[in-house]
Formats: structure tokens, sequence, C-alpha cells
């Protein structure tokens, strides 16, 4: 039953000349595909339209050719021939009554132009801004290159306006876009009419929309997604700057989007992130202007969404992840069925798409950025095929995932787990400082399989190949995780490592189940993501004198891909940890480890009472292997097919897990496709001369 208390999300709301079907409103986001996959991002934004979106927007998209993001793959719109790709998306958008929004960016200062090899322009000269550190600096725009500048935002505006878009973003946010570049005192030193004073720098801005306004204002609606506080001090676009810019320019443009200052912190994780997180930096913003807000916060309960409406601090809810993890989260609660939402757990994974240059993921929907690709729909499994029953053994998130989606083909379903929980390292890792969200990866699937008829789940069932031959299940599905390796192998070191076993040495797996080393503990971190800084963490926190060492530049190195690398390191600094950067270890003694200086190879002990090693992870395969060896008896136990998917085949992040196990789902009973390539692709289309 719908519940009423959320109907108000669902009234239609006016932007400029046009009206959103509800408050829904999927905010511009990334997803590693942009031109190169121009289908396949399609298609996505197609599911968000059924899934119920009043409002659907692009990725930023370069609006001419003098300012682009190579290598981070987007959208262009650089001349007319880049219209069709983009009137596809526009049209996937609109097929259920959704608002088709294209951002439009200009990158200034942070566009080194490493393809079309233009100089860069901006507000003033200054080196490029890029999280790789480009050794390319910006040229500052004259009153030429503005007037250009302007004609070139009309011009996109045409194009956009030909693809068939309902709405303009210009991105001024996440000190990614010219707008900003223009409004911040830090990007923005000029002496002239475009500089100095408010009035100044948001000149640009207002010339902008007015002369787009003009151009395709009657028929669409143009926004402006501003920072809400750029956090970089005095210089920067404050909090209190932003509302005294929104108060200047009231009505300018047809509605204002907030997201805070960088990304990092807009799109901040749920370990350093709670939901609706910038509530404060919103409120009382919709009281400066007659138009609607529009905010972010990774929301996904209801009961926050409507608060945000009722107590008058945005208009619409703002949408990126949340939208990712479920593209169906309105429809789930236009039809009162809250309990299905598959929440976003804030790992920003998906974010890792973008930075990786190769297409994005989503830990709790592997559907996503596979709608075209592979055909996969969030919501329906492909039909059941000739066969009746599947054993999946072992409840992580592969198994869980692979449970829930055969369940939901129809197939007969027995889960049997060694342990008494479900959830496999879900559960273990959840319990790790600021990782308790990731926790819904196995909520969401546990409370899909007991509302499953056809699903049987058994606890304690260690099974052993001599088991599985006897049950006669038609197929197994071994999805029976990994163990962190005690021998250090990893990267440094691709064969053990000398061990004194007089050293206290523990692995993730020890730390997780509750053993504790204790005094001055060294972490060697040989696996770059999360777990090495959230244990560093845990430790600290509970009184151990902690030392971590990697021999990374960064700590937690692979956190640059989710933004969330400099909050790990500024967590871990302000609890006193030591951080040992560039430096390996080479062996364990039994009153210290011997450290290396990854460039020079020189030497040095460090002291400890206990070694944590972060290395890598071995596949818990002994028992697809037993049952490998006994092939010869499957066809007499009704055995079908036994196939190893998970952390068990080859360990990786909880979203290949989730992956293998919908892959496996969507598979079972498929025909062979041989050697052909298992998804879709587009290849540019080769010029004729
Ligand atoms: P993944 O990430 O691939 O899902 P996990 O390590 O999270 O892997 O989960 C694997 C699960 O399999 C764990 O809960 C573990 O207890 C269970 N398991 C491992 N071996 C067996 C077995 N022989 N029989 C039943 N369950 C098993
Ligand atoms: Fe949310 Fe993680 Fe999915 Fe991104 S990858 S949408 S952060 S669950």
């Amino acid at each position: 039953m719908p519940d009423p208390r959320y109907d108000i999300l669902f009234e239609p709301m006016k932007i400029g000349p046009l009206t959103a079907k509800n408050r829904f409103y999927q905010v511009p986001h990334c997803n590693g595909g942009g031109y190169r996959d121009p289908s396949a991002a399609a298609a996505m934004r197609g599911i968000k339209a059924e899934g119920g979106w009043g409002v659907i927007f692009t990725e930023q998209c370069e609006m001419h050719h003098t300012s682009e993001i190579t290598p981070f793959i987007e959208l262009r719109l650089w001349e007319d021939k880049d219209i069709p790709q983009l009137a596809k998306m526009a049209d996937r958008m609109k097929t259920h009554g959704a608002l088709a929004g294209i951002q439009l960016a200009y990158s200034g200062i942070n566009g080194p132009n490493l393809y079309t090899k233009e100089v860069p322009l901006a507000p003033t000269a200054l080196p490029i801004r890029t999280f790789t550190n480009d050794p390319v600096q910006a040229r500052a725009l004259d009153k030429q290159d503005i007037k250009d500048l302007r004609r070139w935002f009309v011009n996109a505006a045409k194009r956009s306006n030909l693809a068939g878009f309902d709405l303009i973003c210009l991105y001024g946010a996440h000190g990614f876009g010219i707008f900003q570049h223009f409004l911040s005192r830090a990007t923005n030193q000029r002496s002239d009419e475009y500089g100095g004073s408010l009035e100044n720098r948001s000149r640009f801005a207002r010339e902008v929309i007015e002369e787009m306004r003009e151009a395709v204002g009657e028929t669409m609606a143009l926004t402006l997604r501003v920072s809400l506080d750029e956090t970089i001090g005095e210089l920067g676009f404050s909090n209190a700057e932003v509302r005294d810019f929104i108060e200047m320019n009231r009505d300018l443009p047809d509605l204002w989007d907030l997201a805070q200052g960088t990304w990092e912190d807009c799109s901040g994780p749920s370990r350093f992130k709670e939901e609706g997180a910038q509530e404060t930096l919103v409120r009382g913003i919709k009281e400066l202007s007659d138009k609607p807000v529009v905010g972010v916060g990774r929301f996904t309960s209801p009961d926050v969404m409507a608060r945000m409406i009722r107590s008058g601090t945005l208009d619409f809810i703002g949408c990126a992840r949340p939208s990712i993890a479920d593209p169906f989260l309105p429809k789930k609660i236009e039809e009162g069925r809250v309990e299905d939402i598959r929440e976003c757990i804030g790992c920003n994974m998906c974010i890792t798409g973008d930075m990786t240059m190769s297409i994005s993921r989503c830990t709790q929907n592997p559907t996503f950025m596979e709608e075209w690709r592979k055909g996969w729909h969030p919501e329906r499994m492909n039909a059941k095929g000739p066969s009746s029953n599947v054993l999946v053994v072992g409840a992580g998130p592969a198994g869980l995932e692979a449970a829930r989606a055969l369940a939901e083909r129809g197939y007969d379903v027995a889960l049997a787990e060694a342990g008494t929980q479900l959830g496999g390292r879900v559960i273990r890792e959840s319990k790790l400082p600021g990782l308790s969200a990731w926790g819904r990866v196995a909520d969401y699937r546990i409370y899909q399989l007991s509302q499953k008829t056809n699903v049987e789940t058994y606890f304690d069932s260690p099974l052993t190949a001599e088991d599985i031959l006897e049950f006669g299940f038609e197929n197994v599905a071994i999805a029976t995780g990994s163990t962190w390796r005690r021998d250090g192998v990893s990267r440094q070191h691709v064969v053990p490592m000398p061990v004194d076993d007089a050293m206290s040495l523990f692995t993730p797996d020890d730390i997780m189940a509750g053993r504790r080393p204790s005094g001055h503990v060294v972490i060697y971190d040989d696996d770059h993501y999360y777990m090495g800084g959230a244990l560093a963490h845990l430790l600290a926190q509970e009184g151990c004198k902690v030392t971590l060492i990697t021999p990374s530049a960064f700590v937690s190195d692979w956190t640059n891909n989710t933004l969330e690398q400099a909050a790990i390191h500024r967590g871990l600094a302000a609890l006193g940890v030591e951080i040992v950067l560039n430096r390996g270890v080479t062996g364990i003694a039994a009153g210290h480890v011997v450290s290396n200086c990854v460039y020079t190879d020189i030497c040095r002990d460090v002291a400890c009472d206990g070694v944590v090693m972060v290395a890598s992870r071995s596949g818990n395969d002994a028992l697809y292997r037993a049952l490998e060896a006994r092939q010869a008896d499957w066809a007499d136990a009704g055995i079908k097919s036994i196939k190893l998917f998970g952390d068990a085949n080859a360990p990786g992040p909880i979203a290949w897990a989730t992956y293998a196990g919908h892959r496996y789902a969507r598979g079972l009973d498929g025909e062979d496709i041989g050697d052909a390539l298992p998804f879709r692709r587009e290849i540019t289309e080769l010029a004729l001369d």
C-alpha cells in the first residue's frame, strides 16, 4: 500500500516553462562510459525513467573542444556530429514522462586539454587543477574570449535543444565548472568587471543565462549547479557567499542545484558522511529565491526525503548514487514497497568507473551499466531454463546474490552456509569503523530471500564433496569466499616472505574474528584498498600504538578512486597512527620487522610487538577442486553443472562478488556462446578517407 506520508514526494513541480511529474531528481552522475559507450549510457538512463524519476540528467557534457578533461570519459557536444548520440540518451530519458536534462560543462582551470591540445582558458592564469597535477597552465580569458565563450554556451544550448533535452544544467560545482571558477576569489583574481566584487564575479553566470534564455528559454529550463561551500578558507566561495550570490541573483536560473564544494565532500562515502549530510549547508537557501531548489545527500530513506520537503529545505530530492543502487527507488516508494529498496551503501565503487576510465559498477546493483551491454534489467530476470534446482554453497555477497537472482528466475534454491549468519565477508567487514552501511548488501538480499517460497536456507552446513554428491541437486553453485594470506604474498612478494613464528602475527580475518595484538603493532599494507587503513583505525582507536607501512606513496592508495583517500589519511593522522609510505617489509623477525625503502632498498628494523599482514587473499576453492576430481560421479549423482565464482574463484572487492553471483544466475541453463564476446560494445565508426 502506498504510504500517504510520502505523497508529497509525488507532487508535480514546475521548473521554468516545464513541469516535472514528481520530486525525484536524478542529478548528473558519471558512469565511466560517456562518449565511448553511448548506447550503454543511454540505456542506463532509460532504466531510471522506467524506475519513476521525474528528472533525469546526463553526466557532464563537455560543451566545447577548448575545454576537456581527458583521460576521464564524459560526454561531448563539440559539433553537430555529437547530436545523434545525445539525442538517443534524451529519447531514453523521456520514455516514461521524465524530463531529460543535459549538464553542460566548461572545465576551465580543471581541463588540461590533453586530447585537443588547445590552450586551456580560465578566469585567471593558473596551473590546471587535476587529480594528476598535469604540467599545464591555463591562460586568462580576455574580453573577446569571454564573448566567444558566451556564444559557445548558446551554441551548445541550441544543440541540446535539437537533441531533445528539456533542461540544461550549467556546471559550477565541485570546483569543476567555469561558473564556479568565476564565482570564487581563489580562481578569479581579475580586476575587470568580471572580478572583484561578488556582483562582478557573478556577471559571467548572469550573461550566459540571459543569452541562453533568449535562445532556448521558451521551451527549455535552465538550472545552475553551484557549490555550497568551497571549504578552502578565506579565498574560497563560502556558504555565506553562496547565500549572498543566490539572494543577489534570486531568480536567475529556473532552479538552483546545490552541491557541496569538492567532489570528495559532495560524494562523501558512508564511512565519513551520513545520509543528508549537506542539510545545514542547504537549509534556508530556498527562502532567498522564488525558484525551486534541489540538493543531494545520498538519500535512500523516504522519511528523510519527505522531511527535507516538509521542512522547506528542498523542493526536489537530488540523487546520484541512490539512483544507481536502485533505479526503481521512486517507483518502490510510490507502490508502497519501501522494504524492497536496494539502498546505496556509500562505498563509492561506482565512482571508480569514472576515475579508472573503465565503466562503472555498483556493489548493490550488478546490472548498472550492463542494461545495454548485457541486456540486464535491475528488477527483472531472464526466464527460467530447463533445469529445476540449484544448491548454492556459501552465503556471502556472491552466494546471496546468486540465490536471490536464481529464485527470481524461478529455480528451487537451497542455500547452504557453513556458519550461523548470512552475509559472509559483508557481515564481518561491516563491523569495521565506519562500514556499518555496507551491511545493506546482505540486508537487502536476506529480506528478498525471506519473501521467496522457493528458497530454503541451511545454516551450520559446512558441506563436503561427499555431501553434495549425495544430495542430487542438478546445479551446484560454489561461492565459498576467500581467506587472507598469512605469508605476505601480494605485490611486493610474489612468494612467501620469511616470517619468524616468535612474532605474533595476525591477518585481517583474525582481527575481524576478534583476535587482537597489543602494544606496538605494525600493519603491513600491500593490499592498498580500504582494509589496511580500516584496521589501523580500529587498532589505534582501541589503544594500540600503530605503525602502518606500505610500499605505496599513499595510505589505502586505491581509495583515491573512491574519493576517500584524503579522509582516510586525515583520520589516521588524527588518531596518531604513524604512516610510513614508500617502504615495504622484507621479513618478520622475533621482535621487529625489516622494512626496505622501495627506491633504494636500504633497510631498517622497526621494533614491534605484533604484525598485521594485509597482503592478498586465497580463494577457498578446496570444495570445488574436490568435486572437480570426482567429475566421473556427477552424472550418477544427477549433477548437470558445478560452477565456482566470487571470491572463491578470484578474490576482489564486494562489487565483484555481487556481479559474479548475478552473472552466474543469469547464465544458468544459457546457451553456449563459444568464443563470442559476452557483451555488446560500440566501435567508433571508421572515417571514409
Ligand atoms: P564472496 O564474497 O565470494 O561471497 P564470502 O567470503 O563473503 O565470499 O562468503 C563465503 C561464504 O561461504 C562464507 O559465509 C562461508 O562461511 C561460506 N562457506 C565457505 N565454505 C563453505 C562450505 N564448504 N559449505 C558451506 N558454506 C561455506
Ligand atoms: Fe552506492 Fe556503492 Fe552502488 Fe555507488 S557503488 S551507488 S556508492 S552502493
